[in-house]
């Protein structure tokens, strides 16, 4: 029987995590557990920065973004003898399970101290969406909105300056933010590594834009091309003047919104359920609105493509 579990968030922070560690404290606690954070992620595991927490110490979080337990990267943390320590220092507080809550990074790592004999819970907090398994992961929908806010305030200037919007967006290898930001301001044009780049069709698309617009405004996944030299090669190529702006760490603060408070909270309540019953390995996911747990290792070899179907509707919408 399970009696102490800690908690840790790791990877990229995201907002909406503190809603799920109190979660996860408040459930663990009302089912008679201990609950212990552990702050810093896996380097804080290693370390052996461990304190229990109580109710009272989550009060207050569950509308603050970012994650109060702190996160950071251990890259090391897949070498075995460096998880033998992390276990250790678990063991000195009798700590036999942990939830993790972050990104695939952050799945590997429970995966391998589960195969050690540490039951893991993971929980997908990600702004990017790019966890397979679940429909949605934790601060994906807040950095979606903060994305949205800010585009709509450079759909202002653009159009009364006659400009092109250039706005490099967060998400890596998933263009997630993108196609859904792209869709709900009515960009003209959405660029992700699944669209992949083709600098003549974007030239091409912005000069029919021009003939019908004041603004353009294009939304580029981050890593796709530099978009400072982009900007360049539309003001010397079309009628418009490019102006490009990157959101970068924005998107990920900011209070969550409550689709992120409610997804968080309940996948902290879902993971102690699945610790109580005696399940570690698994991660949880939002499936068709109901929760459920599966596996790492299938989460970590499915695949998700949210990019194709989306983009047919967003051209539908030109
Ligand atoms: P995000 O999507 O926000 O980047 P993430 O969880 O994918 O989140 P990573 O930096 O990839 O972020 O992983 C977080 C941490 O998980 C790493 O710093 C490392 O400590 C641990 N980790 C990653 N991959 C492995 C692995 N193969 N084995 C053990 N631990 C790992």
């Amino acid at each position: 029987m399970i009696k102490k579990i800690g908690v840790l968030t790791s990877g990229g922070d995201a907002p909406g995590m503190n809603a799920a560690i109190r979660a996860v404290v408040r459930a663990g606690i009302s089912n008679d557990l201990e609950v212990y954070g552990i702050h810093d992620g896996y380097r804080g595991l290693y370390e052996g920065k461990i304190e229990r927490l109580y109710r009272k110490s989550v009060s207050e979080t569950i509308n603050r973004g970012g994650t109060f337990l702190g996160t950071e990267r251990l890259p090391e943390f897949k070498y075995r003898e460096v998880r033998e320590v992390g276990i250790e220092n678990l063991h000195k507080h009798g700590i036999d399970a942990l939830v993790c809550i972050g990104g695939d990074g952050t799945y590997r790592g429970a995966l391998a101290l589960t195969e050690m004999g540490i039951s893991c819970i993971g929980i997908p907090g990600t702004i990017d969406n790019d966890v397979a398994g679940t429909d949605y992961t934790i601060g994906f929908d807040t950095a979606l909105n903060t994305i949205v806010d800010a585009v709509d305030k450079l759909r202002d200037t653009s159009s009364s300056h006659r400009r092109c919007s250039l706005i490099e967006v967060m998400g890596r290898n998933c263009g997630a933010l993108a196609i859904n930001a792209g869709i709900a301001v009515g960009a003209e044009l959405v660029i992700t590594s699944e669209t992949g780049y083709n600098e003549e069709e974007i030239i091409e698309s912005i000069c029919e834009a021009a003939k019908a617009k004041r603004h353009c405004i294009v939304i580029i996944a981050e890593k796709v091309t530099n978009v400072s030299e982009l900007a360049k090669t539309i003001t010397s190529r079309t009628p418009f003047q490019a102006r490009a702006s990157i959101l970068g760490h924005i998107q990920r603060g900011g209070c969550p919104t409550p689709r992120d408070r409610v997804l968080a909270s309940c996948m902290g309540v879902k993971a102690v359920e699945e610790l109580l019953k005696g399940n570690g390995g698994v991660c949880i996911c939002e499936v068709n609105n109901s929760l459920k747990a599966i596996k790492f290792e299938e989460a970590l070899t499915m695949k998700k493509d949210q990019v194709t179907e989306k983009m047919k509707s967003f051209k539908e919408l030109w």
